[in-house]
């Protein structure tokens, strides 16, 4: 690899706008979060802008083990693309499937209009996508083994737009094939029922709906800046200052806000948290040891140990399990024999 190669490969998504850091995003979010505060929080223009760049949080312990996080995790990722080939596999498969069915006729609905169904494509791709990263989501925190993964992202204490990227690799892998799982499942259907018009409104290549989330300030999530909504639109779309509930300490924000960019979810399964009176929110694990959000080491090694020694658990469990139901069966035949002989 080449010079330019390698900054081309570690720097590749801030060029791409399917990537959440596209520079085009980012910079619409400097510019979100300097009106937030001007007009807003009635900020000086000179306090605004030392708010945004403020150099205790972007180069802090915490986000500085980010930055790294980024770099080593690009890694990662070019080896845990080809898993992605997967999702030809399931889109062939449901395919297959529906052909199979009697009761789906191919082209049932061919005849809709070209407009409708890019428009209803554009939607249910969207949907399907951000709804099972809620369920995702929300497996990482309820299920102890997802959770030692999971804990990675949650022991920031500061949070930048590279926070998204603070993530370990297992879970990189979980969320790709979560992707896969959901785009497997939603073209093939459409293709069987709708036909060749099948296609998605985009703007730069992007599905709209994800540009419109992106373009209107998903980098703030994970940042200092806590533009909330109205009330009645955190029920339907997750504001910044939400998704920093999720990353706070506070017991009354323990397990809220799962969603990506939808709050419907939170709102219908009741995971619901609005921004409203959060108070100043606290960032990372409480549980964690201190000094350990900075570790890069610690980072990717001790979710490894805590999955084994949740497994080691869980094994000396099962196994003690049987051992007892087999001490007890050994026990009733025992008695049995005893009776029979008297
Ligand atoms: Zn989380
Ligand atoms: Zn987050």
């Amino acid at each position: 690899m080449d010079d330019i190669n390698l900054i081309d490969f570690f720097l590749s998504d801030f060029i791409n706008p399917k990537k959440r850091v596209f520079s085009g995003y980012l910079i619409l979010s400097i510019v979100l979060a300097a009106l937030w505060l001007l007009f807003i929080k009635q900020q000086s223009f000179r306090g605004a802008l030392k708010k945004i760049f403020d150099k205790k949080i972007l180069w802090s312990g915490s986000a500085k083990a980010d930055y790294k996080l980024f770099l080593v995790n690009r890694i990662f990722t070019f080896f845990i693309s080809p898993l992605l080939i997967s999702q030809v596999a399931i889109s062939t498969a449901i395919y297959l499937f529906l052909h199979s069915v009697d009761i789906f006729n191919q082209n049932l609905f061919a005849n809709t209009p070209t407009s409708v169904i890019i428009t209803l494509f554009t939607i249910t791709l969207f949907v399907v996508d951000d709804f099972t990263k809620y369920i995702v989501h929300r497996w990482m925190h309820k299920i102890p083994l997802l959770w030692a993964i999971h804990k990675v992202h949650h022991s920031a204490k500061t949070m930048t737009p590279i926070t998204v990227y603070r993530v370990h690799p297992l879970e990189g892998v979980l969320f790709s094939l979560r992707s896969v799982f959901a785009q497997g499942l939603v073209i093939p259907s459409f293709l069987f029922f709708f036909g060749n018009a099948v296609d998605l409104y985009t703007i730069v290549g992007v599905n709209i709906l994800v540009f419109f989330f992106h373009a209107t300030g998903s980098n703030l999530r994970h940042s200092h800046i806590d533009i909330a909504y109205w009330k009645w639109l955190e029920h339907i779309l997750i504001s910044p200052s939400q998704h920093q509930v999720h990353h706070s300490i506070a017991d009354a924000h323990y397990d809220k806000n799962f969603g990506a960019a939808l709050a419907i979810w939170d709102w219908v399964f009741g995971s619901l948290h609005l921004s409203e009176n959060k108070g100043d929110v606290v960032f990372g694990l409480d549980t964690y040891e201190s000094g350990k959000e900075g570790k890069i080491k610690d980072l990717y090694l001790d979710p490894i140990y805590e999955i084994a020694r949740i497994i080691k658990i869980f094994a000396v469990r099962i196994v003690s399990q049987a051992l007892n139901r087999l001490l007890l069966i050994k026990n009733l035949f025992l008695a049995q024999i005893k009776k029979n002989r008297s």
